[in-house]
């Protein structure tokens, strides 16, 4: 587990479970910020961006002033993990979108909103992880997005026993389709963390 130092994660707070996330990095130790405000990002090692509704979690964004200092903040390669909506929204191309939906458009994945229809619109699944490990992580899956394909700058960390992408990696950026907030394993959250912890070291050196 990750001892106490001064990283310090953001979690976008506008919508969804951002609380659940709160709580799992403060089990890890590191300093979590909600944020609300273009503001609240300074100073931040990292962001989550919860689950909840992307199409709300769009509009505020943009009500809020946050669209573009978050993707100024994404041109310099700071590290974001989006999980359920949040990689809705961070993704650059999004079937199933409103619109007029806003998206960051950073990560070089082809989402699709809401993919598994009505029969299994939320299950739980045991995943093989390879970066995090065994045992398999306990995914929860709420209406949840899939990723269709990634681009060749983003890589697939995990996919479905029958072969679809459930998340992805892209340099900093981290992609879930599952909410690892919802359980007490907290190895997605300590790898971001770690994500964090790297990307900082070497802005120092
Ligand atoms: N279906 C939601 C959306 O499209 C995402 C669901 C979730 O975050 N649990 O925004």
């Amino acid at each position: 587990m990750t001892e106490r130092d001064n990283t310090t994660i953001g979690v976008l707070a506008l919508q969804g479970d951002f609380a659940e996330h709160v709580a799992a990095l403060s089990r890890l130790g590191v300093t979590v910020r909600e944020v609300r405000l273009p503001e609240h990002l300074e100073g931040l090692d990292g962001l989550i961006i919860p689950g909840g509704e992307s199409t709300t979690i769009g509009k505020l964004a943009v009500r809020w002033g946050l669209v573009v200092p978050l993707q100024e903040l994404l041109a310099a390669n700071w590290p974001v993990w989006g999980t359920c909506a949040g990689l809705i929204f961070l993704a650059r191309d999004v079937v199933g979108a409103l619109p007029d939906q806003v998206f960051l458009e950073a990560m070089d994945i082809r989402v699709r909103r809401n993919a598994f229809g009505r029969q299994r619109e939320s299950f739980e699944i045991d995943l093989d992880l390879p970066v995090i490990g065994q045992p398999p992580f306990h995914a929860v899956f709420i209406r949840a997005p899939l990723i269709e394909a990634v681009g060749p700058a983003a890589e697939v960390l995990a996919r479905l026993p029958d072969g679809r992408i459930v998340a992805a990696r892209q340099e900093h950026l981290l992609a879930t389709a599952f909410h690892p907030e919802l359980t007490d394993d907290l190895r997605m959250h300590d790898y971001f963390v770690s994500i964090a912890r790297e990307a900082r070291q070497r802005r120092q050196e």
